[in-house]
C-alpha cells in the first residue's frame, strides 16, 4: 500500500478512535444519570429501563468498534494493514474506504456472516 494512502487510513483510524473514546465517555455519563434519576412513577421507570437498554447497546457497539479500530492501528504498525486476517488476501480498497477497520476481505466477511469461517 502506498505511504500516502496508508497515512490517510491511519488519520481516519485515529480520528475514529478519538470519536469512539469520547462517545463511550458520554454514554457512560448518560448511564450514570439514568441510574441516578430515581422516580416512583411506573411510566418513568419503564422509560428508564428502556433508556438503560438503549444506552447499553450503544455502549457495546461503540466498544466493539473501538476494539476493531485499535486492532487495525496495530496491524498498520505491524505492516499487515489491508490484508485479510483470514485468507491473507488484500481487503478491497472500496471496503477499506468505507470501513478502514475491516478485518476481512468481502469473500471472508460473507463466510463469517454465514458462520462458516
Ligand atoms: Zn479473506
Amino acid at each position: 500500500m502506498a505511504t500516502a494512502q496508508s497515512q490517510s487510513y491511519r488519520q481516519r483510524l485515529l480520528e475514529k478512535q478519538r470519536e469512539l473514546t469520547s462517545e463511550i465517555a458520554r454514554i457512560e455519563s448518560d448511564e450514570e444519570q439514568v441510574a441516578a434519576a430515581d422516580s416512583p412513577d411506573v411510566g418513568d421507570r419503564a422509560n428508564r429501563a428502556y433508556d438503560k437498554e438503549a444506552l447499553f447497546q450503544q455502549l457495546e457497539q461503540a466498544r466493539l468498534i473501538l476494539v476493531l479500530v485499535r486492532e487495525a492501528i496495530l496491524r498498520m504498525d505491524a505492516g499487515t494493514f489491508g490484508a485479510c486476517v483470514a485468507c491473507g488476501g488484500a481487503v478491497e480498497p472500496k471496503r477499506l474506504d468505507a470501513v478502514p477497520w475491516a478485518r476481512h476481505c468481502i469473500a471472508c466477511q460473507e463466510k463469517q456472516d454465514l458462520g462458516v469461517l
